[in-house]
């Protein structure tokens, strides 16, 4: 398992494929051990390195994960397999914003796909999380760029960077979500209902 992790590390540097931060994914498994997390949604598997990760944190995990690029996709089946957790991870090939998850709810929901579509993700997938659950963003410094916005030089990079300004904005603003910014790897969010009245241990 540990031989097949990092040779996904490996892959991912070779291919630019960008897996998330050691800091961030510890973050995410311990917050899965300290609240007995056991269904989590996964939207971005890429190559099926974080879904893989979190499954490791707890054997009662059970993760749902979509991807709509088929070489990754097919990499992450290949993955997940290997370390013979096709029973705990199950991968769906398709664009998020257009799957029906219909019944299912999730203790936490980890958002980590096109960055500039985060408020449609939140929006849709707020709608499956269970009463106390979480959803935790990534990359909401996007590498840096966010607070180095002068330095960007390319519209498409800038267009994206605004996206996640905005997606800031709508998290601060939110009126039945609380979220919590975390300067951990490339920067994460953690959101929770307000009137949610379970403790969360987070730090
Ligand atoms: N969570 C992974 C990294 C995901 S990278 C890890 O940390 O190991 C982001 C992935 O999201 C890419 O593979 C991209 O193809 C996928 N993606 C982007 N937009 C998507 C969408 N709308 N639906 C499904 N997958 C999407
Ligand atoms: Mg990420």
């Amino acid at each position: 398992m540990d031989e097949i992790i990092k040779e996904m590390e490996r892959y991912a540097e070779a291919n630019n494929v960008p897996i998330i931060e050691s800091d961030s994914i510890d973050f995410i498994k311990k917050y899965i051990k300290l609240n007995d997390v056991k269904k989590i949604l996964e939207i971005g598997t890429a190559i099926g390195y974080s879904a893989i990760q979190m499954a490791t944190a707890s054997d009662d995990v059970e993760i749902t994960t979509i991807e709509r690029d088929e070489k990754n996709y097919r990499e992450a089946v290949k993955n997940v397999n290997a370390c013979g957790l096709d029973r705990r991870i199950e991968i769906v090939f398709n664009d998020a914003l257009d799957v029906n998850l219909a019944g299912f709810k999730y203790d936490l929901i980890f958002i980590d796909a096109a960055k500039g579509q985060y408020i449609k993700f939140f929006e849709k997938f707020e709608n499956y999380l269970t009463p106390s659950g979480i959803i935790i963003t990534d990359n909401l410094k996007f590498h840096g760029l966010v607070e180095n916005k002068d330095s960007i030089e390319s519209k498409n990079v800038l267009g994206i960077v605004n996206k996640i300004e905005k997606y800031i904005e709508f998290l601060n603003e939110n009126e039945e979500f609380t979220t919590k910014f975390y300067d951990i790897g490339d920067g994460i969010s953690v959101s929770f209902r307000k009137n949610d009245a379970n403790v969360k241990n987070i730090d």
